[in-house]
């Protein structure tokens, strides 16, 4: 009988909650209003012929490296982030290699660590989900070949200072490290004028997330060019689709719409940590276009309040399941308006539960 490699079978399954999602998004960290319009613009004029032909990635590697400043041989377009981590699993790690993630963080990471063969080293973060770098850098071996943060970390929103990181990336020489700054936007601190210290730092950007594009699926991968040639070796030369392509430089070229969105994001996010601090909630300082909050003590909790959020039109997500995080919900900033959308069924939320649920205050 044919039975999948004993790697897969044992791996956890990770389904995301997509299904009928109606109502308000503010549970996958998406931009709640979507993409530039120039992007919808140049989608409606694409030909028979762009989607006949095989996508040609190079002439827009050349624009995105332009636009970060790096040269097209130290960077990769991606299906995403997702599959920039999985390039680094299949390229770094034989059955058996060590690779380090402090958790809790990203799902995919431990997912692809685990496909590729590799021996997991979860490591706890430290109280406030603070990034614990000195015990990461005493727990350094010649065994371990990849290790990944997220910076911002999802789904904290906690960051990790640069320094911190560079010092990672000297001590374990032998490892791929790869700091995945799906949020930059957000937070504007980047590792990426650094990727030359270190042949061994790698930098991900995705135009998932502030750009409005996670359903076009692109992502961005900066590297060592020696190390980056390794990587080509194991990629579809197709692995971003025509459509993704095209759009790409009006996307770039918007910067005006992605400061506006970023800056409302900043302004909610200031609003909902006011909001939270007025009604006792406790939550963690966040650079990312998200908050992890603490709904109460119990997954109940945490289903009881999504629940209610959705009921009243707004999705956020749970993530009791993740380390440290039981009760926790984490809740997406978007444009005042959502904002104001959010705030009002947060507040009817905290009441209704507090007198059904005793829901700390
Ligand atoms: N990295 C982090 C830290 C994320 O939170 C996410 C999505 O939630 C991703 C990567 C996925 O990015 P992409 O859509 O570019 O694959």
């Amino acid at each position: 009988m044919l039975k999948p490699r004993n790697t897969i079978s044992s791996l956890p399954v990770y389904h995301p909650p997509l299904a009928g999602r109606r109502g308000l998004r503010l549970d996958f960290n998406e931009n709640t209003v979507g993409c530039s319009p120039n992007v919808m613009q140049r989608l409606q004029q694409l030909t028979v012929e762009d989607l006949a032909a095989y996508p040609e990635r190079e002439p827009l590697e050349k624009l995105v490296a332009d636009f970060l400043g790096v040269k097209p041989s130290e960077l990769l377009l991606t299906n995403g982030v997702d599959e920039a981590i999985h390039l680094l699993c299949q390229t770094y790690l034989e059955a058996g290699d060590e690779a380090l993630i402090v958790v809790p963080t990203y799902s995919m990471y431990r997912i692809y660590i685990m496909a590729s063969g590799g021996k997991l080293v979860s490591i706890p973060a430290e109280k406030g989900f603070q990034f614990p770098t000195e015990t990461v850098l005493k727990r350094m071996s010649p065994n371990i070949r990849f290790i990944v943060v997220a910076n911002p970390n999802n789904p904290t929103g906690t960051v990790v200072p640069k320094g911190d990181l560079l010092r990672i990336a000297q001590a374990a020489p032998e490892a791929a490290l790869l700091i995945d700054e799906a949020y930059f936007e957000f937070y504007g601190d980047t590792a990426l004028p650094n990727h030359r210290d270190s042949p061994n730092l790698f930098v991900a950007r995705t135009f998932s997330k502030a750009y409005g594009l996670a359903g076009l699926r692109v992502g961005v991968l900066v590297g060592n060019s020696n190390q980056m040639e390794a990587i080509h070796r194991v990629c579809s030369p197709y692995n971003v689709n025509a459509v993704a392509l095209a759009c790409l430089p009006q996307a770039i070229a918007d910067q005006a719409y992605i400061q506006s969105y970023v800056a409302q994001v900043l302004d909610s996010r200031s609003r909902l940590e006011e909001a939270l601090r007025t009604h006792g909630i406790e939550s963690w300082p966040s650079q990312a276009n998200f908050i992890l909050l603490r709904a109460g003590a119990t997954k109940d909790a945490a289903a009881a309040f999504a629940e209610k959020m959705r009921q009243r039109g707004i999705l956020v997500r749970d993530r009791s399941n993740d380390y440290g995080c039981e009760g926790c919900i984490r809740i997406t900033l978007g444009t005042a308006e959502h904002t104001d959308r959010l705030l009002k069924a947060l507040v009817e939320n905290v009441g209704e539960l507090t007198s059904s649920l005793g829901v700390p205050r």
